[in-house]
């Protein structure tokens, strides 16, 4: 077998590890939601009088304006950015999904090893990890042998059906990520994508969406982690606990010396927070400069790719402490939740992009959070 497993974890699920896998062996779960009916349209969607693509993702001024053509076939490669050789990047829309962007609003990667393509998160529909796949293949014909899932939200996830069409592909995730698969949660969140772009979430005969059932899932204690070695490369994965979703991963590059943050530093961008827990994002911060402070790179889940100082590192954390003080003090002065939201704004991140968006969404989480500390 030509890629090793190593793994410091306890409670590690792992099933069918045969080399060269067996075709179709990923197990798929239809979600057929009804319909929704939305009441407002989207205001923070891609506009195509903007279309703008930086000439690196590597400390780009801003994210790519970049409109994903609605007739564009699976078989179209997207655009990719080569960070180093033979370690890629694509680089999403900074904006809620829409017609425009098409639920091209994250990032993804892939790294070419001797012995095959290592491929970190699926983007957001089964039509762009359709158009992922073709693009790896522009660039490389080793063939593709693992997909790691950096945790389960719709713009890093939707897209891993295509994955599983491939003969001898395993998928890695957290182990939260089958928990929500297997929850009624995704019905919400592929009926709302589907009010929007409904051809492109389509994955059976039928035009049902599906999602998929990692085969390699990591669970165990936080910061605990398992390698694969590929070819030349090393991917160290570690459990970094639900910091963000019902389950998150970040991926160490070790060779290339790159670190795939995904989304627990964001860039260019406020956060959103409706999962996880800011008490252990800020924790997974401090974890993340201690144990990946040394890299080279670090690449988000939405935004460029950084080099050191990582100041996106520094932004995430001062964003979640500030708001976690104004709702703390809104607490202390016996604010209801509405009274606390009203007074949440920050005005020093009103310029960075989503704030209108998410700003009060997230307030609203954290002032529920902290309340739930206090009856800890
Ligand atoms: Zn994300």
């Amino acid at each position: 077998m030509s890629v090793r497993v190593l793994s410091r974890l306890v409670g590690l699920v792992w099933l069918c590890l045969h080399a060269g896998g067996v075709a179709g062996a990923i197990e798929r779960v239809t979600v057929d939601p009804a319909p929704l009916q939305l009441e407002e349209p989207q205001r923070f969607g891609t506009d195509p009088t903007k279309a703008w693509m930086p000439k690196s993702a590597i400390d780009a001024p801003r994210a790519p304006t970049y409109v994903v053509r609605a007739d564009a076939g699976d078989d179209e490669p997207l655009p990719a950015f080569e960070l180093v050789p033979g370690t890629w990047m694509l680089f999403g829309n900074i904006a809620e999904v829409d017609p425009n962007n098409r639920g091209f609003n994250g990032n993804a990667g892939f790294v070419v090893t001797e012995e095959g393509v290592v491929v970190i998160d699926a983007l957001g529909t089964p039509k762009l990890g359709w158009r992922l796949i073709a693009t790896i293949r522009s660039k490389t014909d080793k063939p593709i042998r693992w997909l790691i899932v950096t945790h389960a939200h719709p713009d890093h996830f939707y897209g891993a059906v295509a994955f599983a069409d491939l003969p001898g592909v395993h998928i890695v995730a957290h182990e939260g990520t089958e928990g929500y698969v297997r929850s009624e949660r995704i019905e919400r969140s592929v009926a709302y994508r589907k009010a929007f772009i409904p051809e492109d979430m389509g994955a059976d005969a039928r035009g049902r969406f599906q999602a998929v059932i990692p085969d390699l899932r990591l669970g165990g204690p936080r910061y605990g982690w398992l390698e694969l070695h590929v070819g030349e490369e090393t991917f160290r994965i570690y459990n970094t606990g639900t910091h963000h979703s019902h389950g998150d991963l970040v991926i160490h590059q070790k060779r290339a010396n790159i670190a795939w943050v995904s989304d627990l530093a964001f860039n260019g961008r406020v956060t959103f927070m409706g999962d996880g827990h800011t008490r252990e994002m800020l924790e997974n911060l401090d974890w993340l400069t201690r144990e990946l402070g040394d890299v080279r790179l670090m690449v988000p889940g939405h935004g460029g790719a950084q080099r050191p100082p990582f100041p996106m590192v520094a932004k995430t954390r001062a964003y979640i402490e500030a708001l976690r003080a104004k709702m703390a003090a809104a607490i202390e002065d016996d604010l209801d939740l509405q009274e606390a939201v009203d007074q949440a704004d920050l005005p020093e991140w009103r310029d960075v992009p989503l704030y209108e968006l998410n700003h009060r969404l997230n307030a609203n989480f954290v002032y529920r959070e902290l309340e739930q500390e206090l009856f800890e």
